[in-house]
């Protein structure tokens, strides 16, 4: 889901926007399965006689009708499951995402233990009811469904529902479930709803676990957890009234009138693990198209009233970074891509991902020095590398996909608007990608490991600060260390061999490694799964005459006739060990690089020259973005403090001022 935005709650219930979830579907009858998997997926031919993408293991065929009068959706779901765990299996778990819009949900409780100001609204209430239940050849199961709370002791949870087959579906056979279902959208809350005549229809039908290191895996909707779903073929007839304009994460295969002054349209997509649509009359659509290295991807943009303004900046910025994820990660295979504008006021639907459809942001005038707009375009669309098509476990590793997304975001962002320039560009002041990262992850360095279930982390902030802010740092580090290209080469390693399958942070780490040919558990022990804080400081630097005693019965010392004797200490400040360079320059002019294994707590340097030291400073050329506090990685001697003071004056403006930044991209 959206930027940073994911680090501040729903809070008020008016406020913040939530992290959105899209589901990534997955199947993996093991844990190891996924590059094998793949690679037999890809050569297996679909009905249509194209090679499938996915190993699929849904087919969902919904028919569903939008009542806009009372924001329901009755419908029915026919969802043909593949059973490749490699043993029988006689009970299904699904999510029932928006049960989490009700307040004695798991997901409430936890936004009011985060912001204790929240109070329920009821018009965020939303529900999603099962009146029936079948499964072809075996009879009615709507007796048996009940509700399970695998994360929690909330009995009163209903985000995730079980039924029992008769009897087990044996390995490799399918097994059909004829479900018919009823929805209460809430006003817009997280990631979801409607407001005034649009809606945003996500997380809305029941959806099975996937199974996952030889378990079902079927997490309770948390405040901060997104998906985790199998590939498959969703088939979606939308029916509702005959003016409203409609976007969804398919292609349209046909449009009719029905007679009731309705109209009913059909989608078809496949090697996704989701399926959202959007509505609303006041849409005005806007279509482009760009192609890429696997051909030709329709644009398709539905804008809100009052911000045909920025659809160009949606369209362009899309294009770009379709371009840029092409060159340098792998080809986008989809034929389409659809951006959502919500309306003024619908923020909170914005700024999230689903497959071939995402949510965009403009909540504010956006003059064109602000870059919102196309930050949150980016990385929306990143998320179709990073979660849709290599579809991670975002209920337990989030990090892979929206920390190695944030990463991406600062990269491609960099090489289209300019470093240092592509969030803010006015002409009194800069601010760059890579250091509203930084930011965010600052205040919460240590709060969790990276690797910490989503629904653990220590509150709203530390989930946000750390899997999107500490990902993308440590990530921006790592590629100091092990080089840009080879970093990029990585990059496009890991998503090539594990698209359309789930790969682990194992898989990920280990696909750098082999990449660069280095061992990096060093790095990775401490960064991805540490806490330590990483802070360097130059402790002290001083200048002594030499000799320092008065000379031969003389009342003075030598007065520098002699030269000086130079000191610079150097203090590890954190329990992060990270090799530094410490330059250290001279009145003269002269300069000297050290470089540090950093293993001991300090060290100190002495230098006998003839002139005195006028300044040192760790790591010169700012390779280690993970240093907590950068200012006090530098000092100057006496005469030079009040530069000191000022840029540390800065500082505290421009963290604050960045505070109020990431208050607006809510
Ligand atoms: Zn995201």
């Amino acid at each position: 889901m959206g930027s940073r935005s994911a680090a501040r709650g729903i809070a008020d219930g008016g406020t913040k926007a939530r992290p959105t979830a899209t589901i990534v579907s997955s199947q993996t009858p093991n844990a190891g399965a996924a590059t094998t998997a793949n690679s037999e997926a890809t050569a297996k031919p679909s009905a249509n006689g194209k090679a499938t993408l996915s190993t699929r293991v849904v087919a969902y065929q919904i028919d569903a009708k939008l009542d806009p009068a009372t924001h329901t959706i009755t419908a029915t779901e026919t969802l043909t499951y593949h059973n490749l765990t490699g043993q029988p299996q006689q009970e299904f778990p699904f999510h029932m995402y928006l049960n989490a819009f009700q307040p004695q949900s798991t997901f409430m409780a936890e936004q009011r233990l985060d912001s204790p100001e929240y109070e329920w609204k009821p018009e965020h209430f939303g529900s999603i009811r099962i009146n029936s239940i079948e499964a072809t050849g075996m009879g009615d199961l709507t007796s048996t469904m009940h509700f399970i709370q695998p994360d929690d002791a909330n009995t009163l949870d209903q985000t995730v529902m079980q039924v029992k087959l008769p009897k087990p579906v044996p390995p490799g056979a399918d097994v059909e479930f004829k479900i018919a279902f009823q929805d209460q959208m809430p006003a817009v809350v997280a990631r979801t709803g409607y407001l005034r005549d649009f809606y945003m229809v996500g997380q809305w039908f029941p959806k099975v676990g996937v199974w996952w290191k030889n378990a079902w895996n079927c997490h309770q909707f948390h405040e901060n957890t997104e998906f985790f779903a199998d590939f498959g073929t969703f088939d979606v007839n939308v029916t509702l009234p005959q003016n409203e304009v409609v976007g969804a994460g398919g292609d349209l295969l046909s449009e009719k009138n029905n007679s009731d002054g309705t109209k009913t349209l059909a989608f078809h997509s496949e090697d996704v693990h989701d399926f959202s649509w959007t509505a609303s009359p006041s849409y005005t659509r806007v279509d482009d198209s760009w192609t890429g290295s696997a051909g030709t991807v329709q644009i398709h943009a539905l804008i809100s009233p009052g911000h045909m303004g920025t659809a160009q900046r949606y369209i362009d910025c899309v294009k770009g970074t379709l371009q840029k994820f092409d060159e340098w990660y792998g080809p986008y295979p989809y034929d389409r891509i659809t951006l959502v504008d919500p309306p003024h006021g619908g923020g909170r639907a914005g700024g999230m991902e689903y497959p071939t459809l995402i949510t965009l942001d403009t909540s504010w005038l956006s003059p064109k020095s602000v870059l919102l707009p196309e930050l949150v375009t980016e990385h929306e669309f990143g998320h179709q590398y990073w979660y849709g098509m290599v579809a991670t476990n975002e209920f337990e590793e989030a990090w892979l996909d929206e920390g190695i997304n944030s990463y991406t975001e600062v990269k491609v962002l960099d090489a289209l608007y300019g470093a240092d320039k592509d969030v803010l560009n006015l002409p009194y002041g800069t601010l760059g990608e890579r250091d509203l990262q930084r930011a965010s992850y600052e205040g919460v360095a240590d709060t969790d490991p990276m690797t910490r279930y989503a629904w653990k982390f220590l509150n709203g902030n530390a989930y946000g600060g750390i899997t999107y802010g500490k990902t993308a740092t440590v990530l921006l580090t790592l590629e100091k260390i092990v080089g840009e290209d080879t970093m990029r080469k990585a990059i496009r390693t890991y998503f090539m061999r594990y698209r359309f399958t789930h790969p682990t942070g194992e898989d990920f780490l280990k696909t750098i490694e082999e990449v660069s040919g280095q061992n990096l558990r060093w790095y990775f022990d401490q960064a991805v799964s540490g806490t330590a804080i990483m802070d360097y400081e130059v402790m002290d630097l001083h200048s002594d005459p030499l000799p320092w005693y008065p000379a031969s019965g003389g009342k003075d010392s030598g007065e520098g006739k002699n030269g000086f004797r130079n000191y610079v200490l150097v203090h590890r400040k954190g329990d992060f060990i990270m090799p530094v360079d410490l330059q250290v320059r001279f009145k003269n002019g002269e300069a000297v690089t050290e470089h540090w294994d950093g293993r001991d707590r300090w060290i100190r340097y002495t230098y006998d020259r003839p002139d005195k030291i006028v300044s040192a400073e760790i790591d010169p050329t700012h390779q280690v973005l993970l240093d907590r506090d950068m200012f006090n990685n530098s000092h100057t001697t006496a005469g030079d403090g009040k530069a000191a003071r000022k840029l540390n004056y800065l500082a505290t403006f421009f963290d604050q001022w960045i505070g109020q930044f990431m208050a607006w991209l809510t």
